[in-house]
């Protein structure tokens, strides 16, 4: 093997790949990024951004902006070339040198073009696989399209190559002649959201697939399934499996998946493959590739908390690629394998187990990427394997992303070209088996530490990974018990006295469940023995009590898929929101209590002879805490867990639209540990409420809600009553109408995704969600036309069925709120999408507004569903200036590749959580405080660090110990509660 990687590594030797080759600008870019990190990053931030730059002034723009703070020579030279307005001249040289080095990795989509290139390949020779880059799909239309376009190069390919004269080296196979046509498809761009978690994703798909397939076998050409994120993986092999299980598939086409051997599953994967293949009785082909998305796939994992479902270690991935090559290898019976890799060592291993198994090099082949390591390729061309180059074709402003992977890979310190070429590293070492690393690279020992312990630091709960089949079944489940569970109790005889009776929204005849109403003399009572209370729960220990939130945390995180199964039946989430608003719940728990033990350690003030100062907390005494209904377990938890853990008695006032969850959480808080007079329950409307803010047994209230509600309890609180011998506090978390600003720059693929989970997420039920999106003017036509075909691809209907991305809103109040400002709307605004609703629950589709003028009151006021206002902007700082004009100022987004105008919004967009390049809800406990300015309230963020002081009160005590002269030598008593 070692001889073998030898000889190939001197062939290849002889010649620099083309990129390496440093004769113009960019060969020389690419020394550069070699040289210097901060250059590289910078070098292809610009490239990415580029191809959506219209200008010669924008480019020369974001020249200075990438360039002019980069510690190298060229960032001096791209400052000076500004400086000299020499930036718009420099501009166009770049964007055609940027041009040319992109179609060196993608080819255009021309008949002459292909032809020309398909044919030079072919004389090498090589065969080849197409791969088409696009935007991403992000609509129904534009997955439509791209199945037409997929369907249309097959048989335009077919055509091409038909007058192509026969090569063997390519051509054969040793069970017949290979289709010379082979296309590369990726699943995702089948339809508008791939989701594992939406069961439609597998039918549409599968429908798409298998017209693919059929087309491919009618014209006798080859499909290759490709592999993308790991969440996407366990689907897109069902599909593959599933469509060519399907009879009329036995024979025909030839079809292949790709795997990629850095995912720790890849080897389960690959035997269960093999064994379905045995047992289909059926050919099929895999390319094993290393990966593409390594530090993403990291990236995510860490922000979900979710198991790293990559090794860590090259070495490993090394390793696990050596191991299945030879796995398929082994079982070339029903696997043609195609080993996809520029590293030598890697593909002299799978040639080598190929002969020692018998296996001809026509019965497999090596697959490599268009416009990279070709020495390599040459000198395995030579060696007699049957290669196939990858070959990306398209357009190059949606190609770009595929350009950067392929820089990235090249330049990357453990990129094998880069080793060989750029820095030339002794060839033993690269072509030495691949070591084991000295530890095994695990990280799931850290995730299996239980969070119980107070000791360890606070971690957030990970969601539910609903790209996992049994995730999915485990919460179809507890659907099924909670629906079951109201079914029966259903018809509890009412007693007498009034009652709450929560709906589903989705089918109003559900009854969810009922409850009796608080009336205002138990109201009364319950804020009496609060009182009462107080100075026993004072007495506790800080320690105790956090003691008991994670206590209730842990009873919680036991419950969770149930308690989820309910917010889905009772305010009509969607799954993953469901499941979202309780890990929020189970975080306020951990968090706060761990944040009490850090407040709860009186502090000296001052170290001085004779005198002790000491600064200390007090709780407050009996809480109201108010609380809405569309986060009704986070919402309801965090405040009602912020206020016992400081030591004040709880009198919770769920909204009326709640009711049954926070029964849930009150009997958690009790199985706990919590003392019934600590935390009391008080069900009913606004009226318990507003007598509880009117109370003069009340010290603090915490309020989470509408604007009107939050000013109106400000205003009653700070009014003086009778027998009143304390000033209310007051935490007011009011409504918002957050703006998302688009900038001409920006990457339209992600904005898209992201603008619709904002805005129609819950359906916009959130105080977070992205009400206004202002475009700038560049890009309005073309990213609007765009976000009306996502909006029109989404699915509404009962939340119960994962189908559905968006369910009913609350109430008919509201239904009939949001439908007044649609109307109001229509008036003012050019309504440019408006989507039926089922009839039955309280459904309301989508509406987007175009060219809805800022001071419009659709542009004003929340409106609290999915109702989307689209504004134009002449600029980036018109932009601001819209997105600044609202009396709230909760939340607010930026997408831009500009590092000007994200440092100018982070220091003007003002408004409580600025979010860039990303979507602007799903705040995550201690991450990101959440909380707003102007009237969107006068809280200290919540799940942040200043939080619990708003239930505390400081207070200060000083000793003088000194007698007649005497210091005292020992050190002061502090005590701590
Ligand atoms: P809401 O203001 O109608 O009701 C909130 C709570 O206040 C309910 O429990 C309700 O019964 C009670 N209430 C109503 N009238 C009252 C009165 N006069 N005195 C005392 N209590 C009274 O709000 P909602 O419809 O439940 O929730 C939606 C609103 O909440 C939106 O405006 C949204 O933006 C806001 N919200 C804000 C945040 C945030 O963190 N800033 C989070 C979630 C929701």
């Amino acid at each position: 093997m070692q001889r073998l990687a030898r000889a190939l590594y001197q062939k290849a030797a002889e010649h620099k790949p083309s990129l390496f080759e440093a004769k113009d600008l960019l060969g020389r870019m690419i020394d550069w990024s070699l040289e210097d990190e901060s250059l590289r990053v910078a070098l292809f931030r610009f490239v990415d951004v580029l191809p959506s730059l219209e200008s010669s002034t924008e480019i020369g723009r974001h020249l200075e902006e990438y360039f002019a703070r980069v510690d190298h020579a060229l960032g001096g030279l791209a400052f000076l070339a500004q400086a000299l307005h020499a930036g718009t001249l420099v501009a166009p040289v770049v964007r055609r040198n940027v041009i040319k080095l992109a179609r060196r990795f993608i080819a255009e989509e021309s008949d002459d073009y292909l032809n020309q290139v398909l044919s030079s390949l072919r004389k090498e020779p090589a065969a080849f696989t197409l791969d088409v880059v696009g935007e991403a799909t992000v609509s129904e239309v534009e997955a439509a399209a791209m199945h037409q376009r997929y369907l249309e190069l097959l048989r335009r390919l077919s055509n091409l190559s038909a007058t192509w004269p026969a090569c063997a080296q390519i051509d054969d196979a040793p069970n017949g002649k290979l289709p010379r046509v082979n296309l590369s498809v990726k699943l995702s761009s089948l339809c508008a959201r791939f989701d594992p978690l939406d069961p439609s994703t597998e039918s549409i798909v599968r429908e798409r697939l298998r017209l693919l397939f059929r087309e491919a076998a009618k014209l006798d050409a080859a499909i290759t399934v490709d592999m993308e994120q790991y969440a996407f993986k366990d689907l897109t092999l069902e599909i593959f499996r599933g469509v060519l299980a399907e009879k009329e598939f036995s024979a025909a086409p030839r079809a292949a998946i790709a795997l990629q051997a850095y995912l720790r599953e890849a080897e389960r994967d690959v035997r269960e493959l093999i064994r379905w293949a045995h047992r289909q009785k059926r050919r099929i082909g895999v390319r094993l590739v290393k990966g593409a998305y390594w530090d993403s796939e990291i990236a995510w994992a860490k922000q979900k908390g979710w198991p790293i479902p990559v090794f860590l270690d090259k070495t490993e991935t090394d390793a696990s690629y050596e191991r299945i090559s030879r796995l398929l290898l082994e079982n070339h019976d029903v696997i043609e394998a195609a080993f996809g890799s520029h590293n030598l060592r890697s593909l002299a291993h799978a040639i080598v187990v190929a002969k020692e198994l018998g296996i001809a090099p026509s019965g497999y082949e090596i697959q490599m990427l268009y416009g990279m390591a070709e020495p390599v390729r040459q000198a395995i061309i030579q060696n007699g394997q049957r290669v196939r180059v990858y070959l990306p074709v398209g357009e190059l402003l949606p190609g770009i992303s595929y350009l950067i992977r392929r820089l990235m890979e090249n330049t990357s310190n453990t990129s094998f070209l880069r080793q060989t070429y750029a820095d030339r590293k002794d060839i033993g070492a690269l072509i030495k088996a691949p070591a084991r690393p000295l530890k095994r690279d695990d990280d799931t020992a850290e995730l299996a530490a239980a969070p119980a312990d107070l000791a360890q630091p606070f971690r957030n709960e990970p969601p539910i990974d609903f790209s996992q089949a049994e995730n999915r079944r485990g919460f179809a489940k507890a659907l099924e018990e909670v629906r079951e569970h109201f079914k029966k109790s259903r018809v509890r005889k009412r007693s007498s006295g009034s009652w709450l009776e929560s709906v589903n929204p989705a089918d109003p005849k559900d009854v969810v469940g009922q409850v009796r109403s608080t009336s205002i003399d138990q109201a009364e009572t319950a804020i009496e023995s609060a009182a009462r209370f107080f100075p026993k729960w004072r007495a506790t220990s800080a320690a105790e009590r956090a003691k008991l939130l994670v206590k209730a945390a842990a009873i919680m995180r036991k419950k969770r898929w149930e308690l989820a199964a309910w917010e889905v039946f009772e305010v009509g989430k969607g799954w993953r929101e469901a499941d979202g608003d309780v890990t929020e719940a189970i975080d306020y728990l951990e968090y706060y209590a761990r944040e009490m033990l850090r407040l709860s350690a009186p502090r000296q003030t001052q170290q001085l002879p004779g005198e002790t100062n000491i600064y200390f907390y007090q709780p407050r005494g009996v809480a109201a805490i108010i609380a809405p209904w569309n986060f009704p377990l986070a919402i309801l938890t965090g405040m009602t867990a912020a206020a016992l853990v400081t030591g004040n008695c709880v009198l919770m006032k769920p909204a009326e639209q709640s009711p049954i969850l926070a029964e849930h959480l009150l009997a958690i808080l009790r199985e706990a540990g919590f003392f019934q007079d600590a935390c009391q329950l008080l069900q009913g409307g606004g009226e318990i409420g507003a007598h509880l803010v009117r109370s003069a047994q009340v010290h603090l209230i915490a309020f989470t809600g509408s604007r009107e509600v939050g000013l109106e309890i400000l205003r009653e609180a700070h009014t003086h009553r009778p027998g009143q011998n304390h000033v209310k506090r007051v935490v007011c978390e009011m409504g918002g109408k957050n703006a998302l600003i688009i900038d001409a720059d920006a990457d339209l693929d992600e904005a898209v995704v992201h603008i619709i989970d904002s805005a129609f997420g819950y359906q916009g039920q959130k105080c977070s969600a992205a009400s206004r999106v202002i475009l700038l003017d560049e890009i309005y036509d073309r990213l609007l036309a765009r976000l009306i075909g996502a909006a029109r691809s989404l699915k509404i209907g009962a939340p119960e069925d994962p189908r559905n991305v968006l369910g009913p809103v609350i109430d008919d109040t509201a239904r009939d709120r949001i439908a007044e400002y649609i109307r109001l709307g229509k008036k003012s605004a050019e309504c440019v999408l408006e989507m039926a609703a089922p009839r039955d629950g309280f459904f309301v589709g989508p509406v987007i507004f175009g060219d809805v003028e800022p001071s419009s009151r659709i542009a004003q006021e929340e409106i609290f569903g999915p109702v989307l206002s689209v504004l134009r902007a002449r600029d980036f700082d018109h932009a601001l200036e819209i997105a600044n004009d609202s009396a709230f100022a909760l939340t607010g987004g930026i997408f831009s590749r500009s590092p000007a105008h994200i440092e100018k919004a982070r220091e003007e967009f003002r408004v409580g959580n600025l979010y860039i390049n990303r979507g602007v809800t799903g705040a995550i406990i201690e991450r990101q405080p959440f909380g707003g300015l102007k009237l969107s309230g006068i809280g200290s963020k919540a799940g942040g660090p200043d939080y619990l002081l708003q239930f505390l009160e400081p207070r200060t005590v000083s000793e003088n110990t000194l007698r007649h002269g005497f210091v005292p030598p020992e050190r002061p008593k502090i005590t701590r509660k």
